[in-house]
C-alpha cells in the first residue's frame, strides 16, 4: 500500500520558501530543516491511531486522555548527509525513538540514466525490525525515488516493519510513481510526507526549482 501528503501549512510554505532562496545561510537553511522535521512529524504523528488513557488529576477527578499507539515503536533513519537537521526535528516530536543511518550517494560520474541513479550505501547502522515497528526514513529531496529505494531495499535486508514512512522536504511526481510500484511490488505499507511536490528534474537529477544540493546548502561542499 502506498500514499502521500503535502503538508500545505502556511507556516510549512514560508519555511520552504526560506530554504529554496539562495541567499539562505548554511545556519539559517540548516534551522530551516529543522522546523520542517518537526512539522513533519507532527503531520505524521496525525496517522497513529490512539487508544483511551485516563489518568488521575491532582484534582482526584480522572481525565479520560488518550495515548499514541505504536509512538514508542518508532525508528527514525537518517539519509546522510542533507537530513541530519530534518531529524533533528523529527526527534523532538518523536521523543522516544530509536535511530538508525543510511550513508548513500548517488555515483553522480555515472550520470542519470532514464531518470535512474545508481546508488552507493557506504554504511548502514539500523536496528533489526518486527511487525510491531513504524519506520521513518528521513530524506530531504525525492528526486529520482533511486536512493530512497535503495535505502528500503537495505531495511527490508533487517527484518519488516509495520509500516514505513518517509519525511521529506521536496518529491517530485517521478519519485512517487516509483516509490507506489516499490512499495506494491515489495508488499510494504509506506506512506511519503512532502512539503512541496516540484514539477521536474534537470539533466543532472537536481529538482526545479528545487533548492539546490541539500546536503552542501547545510553543511557546505
Ligand atoms: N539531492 C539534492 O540535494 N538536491 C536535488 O535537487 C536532488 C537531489
Amino acid at each position: 500500500m502506498f500514499d502521500y501528503k503535502v503538508i500545505e501549512k502556511k507556516y510549512a510554505q514560508a519555511i520552504l520558501t526560506q530554504i529554496r532562496s539562495k541567499n539562505t545561510s548554511q545556519v539559517e537553511f540548516r534551522k530551516g530543516l529543522v522546523r520542517l522535521g518537526r512539522v513533519l512529524g507532527l503531520e505524521i504523528v496525525e496517522d497513529f491511531e490512539t487508544e483511551e488513557n485516563p489518568v488521575e488529576t491532582p484534582l482526584g477527578v480522572t481525565y479520560r486522555g488518550i495515548k499514541i499507539k505504536g509512538f514508542e515503536n518508532v525508528c527514525i533513519v537518517t539519509v546522510l548527509r542533507a537530513a541530519w537537521p530534518l531529524t533533528e526535528g523529527l526527534v523532538k516530536i518523536f521523543y522516544s525513538a530509536r535511530q538508525g543511518v543510511v550513508a548513500a550517494r548517488r555515483v553522480e560520474e555515472k550520470g542519470m540514466h532514464d531518470t535512474e541513479f545508481d546508488i552507493e550505501i557506504n554504511y548502514v547502522k539500523v536496528p533489526k525490525f518486527g511487525g510491531n515497528d513504524i519506520v521513518i526514513i528521513s530524506d530531504v529531496m525525492v528526486a529520482t525515488g533511486s536512493t530512497l529505494i535503495a535505502v528500503l531495499r537495505e531495511l527490508l535486508k533487517r527484518g519488516r516493519a509495520k509500516k514505513y514512512y518517509i519525511a521529506s522536504v521536496i518529491s517530485t511526481p517521478i519519485a512517487i510513481e516509483k516509490l507506489r510500484k516499490f512499495a506494491q511490488d515489495a508488499g510494504i505499507d509506506l506512506k511519503l510526507y512532502t512539503v512541496a511536490v516540484d514539477p521536474e528534474l534537470n539533466s543532472k537529477g537536481y529538482i526545479v526549482p528545487g533548492l539546490g544540493d541539500a546536503g552542501d546548502r547545510a553543511f557546505g561542499t
